[in-house]
């Protein structure tokens, strides 16, 4: 059996969690792991830290603290690689980003989001790392074979691939296909709605994409220009939301009648900012409004998935945009085609083995998800 299976919850909305190992700073305080996951039940349960650890003296200190189990879609044991039970990036992928892109094939939008305090793997998970390639890589390269494959099969449909790159931070957008001007403010675009297909990033750069070394590149720029900007700017990555698209078009002719169809669907590949609550003595001023600002989005993102997972949602009659609260941030009212209707999407909750209190509170979003 492989360790790891696909789930078919049945749903548009599935949830996941993964654990990474301990980081350096965390080997070195010799640091307790408060994770277990059942690989049969796939419960993830979230220890009591005892007293040694420094670093969980407020959360044992604060309040009465127990233990908490939770139970998702999937929970990938990313904690210590001598484990057979060890859930590797090709596991993470065979789980949840191949099924998404079959769904793409068959002409649904789908959104996976990263969804976690700083330094828990949340990028590792999506971008990955040059010898441990992420979702999105995987994702890229799985496309562009299919599409290869599908051609020798099927020459009458054509396949045409765009993408595009951009952040959200602080309710503003930019676009991460544009190279970080030195010595100028960063460039924020405008959002517009249309009639037809609803809100979308006014002057976006959105580049044809033909192969698989194509796209990685612009996937490449994109992330060089998050990290300068944020370099510029303090460290903004982890403050601001990501947004990796690929567009896939599909046209089918029709031999005998000459006739075309097109299925459109979108893939959004999102790696969220850090979820940590601001700490009090960095919380002044503008970083408190960023700080707002960023939970605002990943607030109202946390209502919109759970809105969209409640089944009562899409009760026949009541139109789901009456109840799920798109507008109340840039990052929803962005992702809003990506989000419900036809359309699937996925959460994986990344947590640290550690850090009692940002993993409860981390758990808890992923649960009102489900
Ligand atoms: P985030 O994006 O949430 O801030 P990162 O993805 O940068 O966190 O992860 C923090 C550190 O932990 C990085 O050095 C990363 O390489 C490492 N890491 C995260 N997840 C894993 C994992 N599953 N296996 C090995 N290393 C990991």
């Amino acid at each position: 059996l492989p360790q790891h299976l696909r789930v078919d919850n049945g749903g548009n909305v599935k949830v996941v969690v993964r654990v990474r190992a301990f980081l350096p700073r965390e080997i070195k305080r010799d640091a307790e792991c408060l994770v277990s996951m059942d690989p049969i039940t796939q419960e993830t349960t979230l220890h009591v830290p005892d007293d040694s650890d420094p670093a969980n003296a407020r959360a044992r200190s604060r309040k009465v603290i127990e233990e908490k189990s939770f139970t998702f879609d999937n929970s990938f044991w990313s904690h210590d690689t001598r484990d057979k039970h060890y859930a590797h990036q090709e596991e993470v992928y065979n789980c949840l980003g191949e099924e998404f892109l079959d769904h793409n094939f068959e002409g649904y939008h789908t959104c996976i989001f990263a969804y976690g305090q700083t330094g828990s793997g949340k990028s590792y998970t999506m971008m990955g790392t040059p010898d441990q390639p992420g979702l999105i890589p995987r994702t890229c390269e799985d496309l562009f074979q299919r599409i290869e494959q599908a051609q020798e099969e099927t020459p009458n449909i054509s396949y045409h691939v765009r993408a595009s790159y951009f952040e959200v931070y602080n309710e503003h957008v930019r676009d991460l296909l544009v190279p970080v001007v030195p010595n100028q403010p960063p460039y924020y675009l405008k959002i517009r709605e249309s009639p037809t297909d609803g809100p979308y990033v006014k002057d976006l750069t959105d580049v044809p994409v033909r192969n698989i070394n194509e796209i990685l590149r612009y996937m490449k720029t994109g992330d060089n220009n998050r990290t300068v900007a944020s370099t510029k700017m303090n460290d903004t990555s982890s403050r601001s939301h990501a947004v990796f698209t690929i567009m896939l078009k599909q046209i089918h002719h029709d031999m005998e009648t000459d006739e075309t169809t097109e299925r459109s669907s979108r893939i959004r590949l999102v790696d969220l900012a850090g979820s940590e609550r601001a700490k009090s003595t960095e919380a002044t001023g503008a970083r408190l409004r960023e700080g707002s600002n960023i939970n605002k989005s990943l607030t109202t993102l946390g209502r919109v998935i759970a809105a969209l997972a409640d089944p009562k949602a899409s009760r026949p009659g009541k139109r789901s945009r009456d109840v799920v609260p798109y507008r109340d941030s840039i990052l929803t009212w962005l992702l809003k085609d990506s989000l419900g209707g036809n359309s699937k999407t996925a959460m994986i909750a990344c947590i640290s083995p550690s850090d009692y209190e940002e993993t409860l509170s981390t758990l808890r979003y992923a649960d009102q998800a489900k």
